[in-house]
């Protein structure tokens, strides 16, 4: 039995200047210094600018760097938007690709999510693969089917199976529960992560040891109860993200 190591990740999203920033990844960065044992790897995602000064200030600490997105070419005429290796060489070790705002807002397919993905791997990055059925999709009973096929397809090219691979995260976000303060339940999150596990290993995948996180208005009010869902390792946090206190709860909340 693979022991797949817990992992919580703070979207900040278009929040923060340099100064509240850096002092917000500073606290957290002295927080898992001093934790005892740290129960999860702990992420901090920021809007790219502040991605270096972030990284400079919390390098030596366990608190890791991630990025919001990527592209997927090397270089290249793309106005505006940032390479796998230059978020790698800023300090990055994550990068969420897929999150549902970037699939709403530019359009991303999951083909382009998966390019970016492989291009956050050949970077030396691990992609937080992001998937997650509307309201509708929900309601209409079509929740499982649509995540499968989302998965099926936004990671293509990145189950290989050597050891030396970078594995990438899953993180199941319905649309409906971000950042709208009303989380899916329990019930519901636990059946989604099963289905998702069972279709990793369909896919090839290294089912159990890939890890799955669940994102949508998770809190320091409920954080405990989803982080102890069996196949929940660990959470994708937005708005609770940008306040240490409750950011460091829902990381303490893990048993
Ligand atoms: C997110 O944006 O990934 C997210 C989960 O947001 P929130 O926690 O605010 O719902």
């Amino acid at each position: 039995m693979v022991e797949r190591r817990r992992l919580v990740a703070g979207n900040w999203k278009m929040n923060g200047r340099k100064a509240g920033g850096v002092a917000l990844a500073r606290d957290l960065a002295e927080r898992c210094t001093s934790a005892e044992a740290l129960p999860a790897e702990v992420v901090v995602c920021p809007p790219a600018t502040l991605i270096w000064p972030v990284a400079e200030a919390v390098a030596g600490s366990p608190l890791l760097v991630g990025g919001q997105d990527c592209h997927a070419a090397e270089t290249g005429a793309f106005t505006g938007s940032v390479a796998a290796a230059m978020l790698a060489e800023a300090g990055c070790q994550y990068v969420i690709v897929g999150h549902s705002e970037r699939r709403r807002d530019h359009g991303e397919t999951n083909a382009d999510v998966a390019a970016k993905g492989r291009a956050a791997v050949a970077a030396g990055m691990a992609p937080i693969v992001c998937i997650g059925e509307s309201a509708d999709e929900r309601d209409r009973g079509e929740a499982v089917a649509v995540v499968c096929a989302q998965l099926t397809a936004s990671l293509d090219g990145l189950l290989d199976r050597k050891p030396t691979s970078i594995r990438p995260v899953v993180a199941y976000e319905p649309i409906w529960a971000i950042g709208t303060g009303r989380s899916a339940t329990p019930g519901e999150i636990a059946e989604m992560h099963a289905r998702i596990r069972a279709h990793l290993a369909v896919l090839g995948g290294d089912a159990q040891a890939m890890r799955i996180l669940y994102g949508g208005s998770v809190n320091a009010g409920n954080a405990a109860e989803i982080l102890a869902l069996s196949d929940v390792d660990g959470a994708l946090v937005g708005g609770a993200s940008l306040k240490s206190g409750d950011f460091w709860c829902i990381v303490t909340a893990i048993s």
